[in-house]
């Protein structure tokens, strides 16, 4: 349970004198005191337990401190605990078999995290079909390291611009803000088109991937139509373009399958994963290849790897945490429980003013707000914040929710091992906060 920490502001003086924080300036930095946590929730240095709605980055998918995982990082820092990436060890014959038989595909190649993963899955999508450009969306984050920042069109890539060559990008199945002023049905039937087209533009024997996100997590939860997979899956094999879905977000349980795709019915020939892969306990990424592109690899070399790939503590944690998964049957709770999660969002969509849009899969889902509902001006700019925006905000920092807000959306991801009690009290804090918002965009008298 949570305790006060006797020297908490002085931890936090110095996490800031001495170290940097990602993605932030540096004098911005506000960060919580994290003590600990159990479940859905984390401690701070101040003794507050907070409910961790954003599942940290959308990757604590078992919650905090579960006790299978943390004996099986034990169990291998005992045994074994580490061994350079060249040398075959138990835990990799486990996990790699594993990963195998959950997506159906041949091979898995073991990095760090979710950015070297999709680094090392152009490298081969170039390496395989000797072809140069990767096709990526606007509306998607792949990471932060040179390349995956480049492939990202997000606005998180602009400071590495231009990046690496070869990145080309297309729009997005956004339906609730469709590209060139059309209509969310002209878009669903337009969409592919638009990437065929491009395609054509640049050349298709210079396109080795198209690599897009599973489910588009940190640019809005943008869940395709029903259509959007099976059509561009066919696109691909229609150019022997290579489909890679990044489902470092999307994958292991967040949506209730092992991958977003899964939904489709269609198969990608590259996958990469990592977040709950472990549910953050330990780093790891994976590149899971077909057996087109594993056969390759046999013949040709992998130029590729580094000192801590396929680290036998990361993979006895990854391993640990799909046991979790199997043994508390934590995908069917995420279904369970994701249809309450969408009715309640739809509910609120119907309730506050500030409610644009909702978008919802399993336990990955967003709340798009907008100033108006009528002509969808959103709550803050594009990459940019606002005071209602900052009010929301603030109203559950007060309540110890803990929240990923990004630009005009609010987001809803919590561990997936969640109890419904727990859930509808975090939905009923943003309730409130979204009450304040609306008294802002309204007035307190039309609110
Ligand atoms: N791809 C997606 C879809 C992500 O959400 C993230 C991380 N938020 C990454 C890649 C990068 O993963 P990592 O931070 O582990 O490098």
């Amino acid at each position: 349970m949570p305790e006060m920490h006797p020297d908490s502001q002085h931890i936090i003086e110095e996490n800031r004198e001495f170290t940097m924080f990602s993605w932030s300036v540096q004098n911005q930095a506000n960060p919580i005191h994290m003590t600990g946590g159990k479940g859905s929730h984390f401690f701070d240095g101040s003794g507050n337990a907070w409910l961790d709605m954003a599942s940290q980055l959308v990757s604590i998918n078992v919650g905090h401190q579960h006790p299978k995982i943390l004996q099986a990082i034990k169990d291998q820092v005992d045994t074994m605990c580490f061994a350079g990436p060249g040398f075959a060890t138990d835990v990799r014959a486990e996990l790699g078999r594993k990963l195998s038989e959950v997506t159906g595909l041949a091979k898995s190649f073991f990095t760090l995290g979710g950015s070297e993963a999709n680094e090392n899955a152009m490298k081969m999508a170039r390496l395989y079909t000797g072809r140069p450009k990767i096709i990526t969306r606007y509306r998607s984050y792949h990471g932060a390291t040179m390349g995956s920042m480049t492939a990202s069109g997000d606005p998180r890539r602009w400071p590495v611009e231009p990046g690496v060559p070869g990145i080309v990008r297309v729009f997005d199945p956004y339906m609730y803000r469709p590209p060139l002023g059309m209509t969310a049905e002209q878009w669903e039937e337009g969409c592919i088109s638009h990437i065929e087209e491009v395609i054509q533009m640049e050349g298709p024997h210079t396109i080795a991937a198209i690599m897009v996100e599973g489910i588009t997590g940190s640019n809005g939860v943008l869940v395709p139509p029903d259509s959007y997979y099976p059509r561009l899956r066919a696109l691909c094999d229609k150019y022997s373009i290579l489909l890679i879905t990044d489902e470092v977000m999307s994958g292991f349980g967040r949506t209730g399958t092992w991958l977003a795709t899964q939904h489709y019915g269609i198969k990608p020939d590259i996958v990469t994963c990592a977040k709950g892969l472990t549910s953050g306990y330990m780093p790891l990424g994976a590149v899971i290849v077909n057996d087109k592109i594993a056969d390759y690899f046999e013949t040709h070399f992998l130029a590729g790897g580094l000192t801590y790939s396929g680290h036998p503590v990361s993979l006895a944690a990854a391993i640990a945490n799909i046991k979790v998964y199997e043994e508390e049957n934590i995908f069917e709770h995420v279904r369970e429980l994701g249809v309450h999660l969408g009715q309640r969002l739809e509910a609120m969509k119907r309730k506050f003013a500030c409610v644009g849009d909702v978008r919802y899969i399993g336990l990955f889902s967003v709340l798009e707000l907008v100033k108006d509902k009528a002509t969808k001006e959103p709550l803050a700019p594009f990459n940019g914040t606002s005071p209602e925006m900052g009010k929301l905000a603030a109203h559950l920092k007060s309540k110890h929710i803990y929240a990923m807000l990004r630009f005009n959306w609010a987001f809803v991801c919590p561990p997936l091992v969640i109890t419904k009690e727990e859930l509808d009290h975090g939905l009923d804090m943003y309730e409130e906060a979204l009450a304040l918002v609306d008294q802002m965009i309204l007035g307190p008298v039309a609110a």
